[in-house]
């Protein structure tokens, strides 16, 4: 029963509950142009911490690892990898800044998309009390804040 309550609530909120600042807007451009691990570190510590401020909830720590994406291959397809992931006891996102195969430096876009999936994973956890799942409403979430750091609060 607990398991469900859980799900319907994540499946109910559809928004982040705050708008983003300016600052978090700079950043998140910030980070869709930069390209090399030191810099992600940098300007990903920055955004998350903006983020928690934003959203009242504890700071998150970040780390950003020159490593290859996690993988598995069949039949010599990559059929799973593993973008980042979220330690909630920890309270830690950790990325890897390299594609599977070829290790190329991730696209901005995708950079921005992995951080904050891991960060919604956070808000979920510390500001909704939530066990944090892959529900409908987690993506919706996530693509309110991502929407916002893209294009502005004002143009989504
Ligand atoms: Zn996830």
């Amino acid at each position: 029963m607990r398991d469900d309550r859980n799900y319907k609530k994540s499946n109910k909120i559809t928004e982040v509950g705050f708008s983003i600042s300016e600052k978090s807007f700079d950043l998140a451009q910030k980070i869709i142009k930069s390209i090399g691990v030191d810099e992600r570190q940098e300007l990903s510590v920055d955004l998350l911490d903006e983020l928690c401020d934003l959203a009242k909830i504890d700071i998150v720590q970040v780390e950003i690892l020159a490593k290859n994406q996690k993988h598995r291959k069949k039949d010599g397809k990559v059929v799973m990898r593993q973008y980042g992931y979220y330690q909630p006891d920890k309270q830690i996102i950790t990325i890897t800044n390299q594609t599977a195969v070829r290790g190329a430096h991730l696209a901005g876009k995708t950079f921005l998309n992995t951080l904050l999936h891991e960060w919604v994973h956070h808000y979920d956890t510390f500001a909704l009390k939530l066990i944090s799942i892959h529900s409908k409403g987690f993506y919706l979430r996530l693509n309110h804040i991502e929407k916002q750091l893209r294009y502005g609060r004002d143009n989504i």
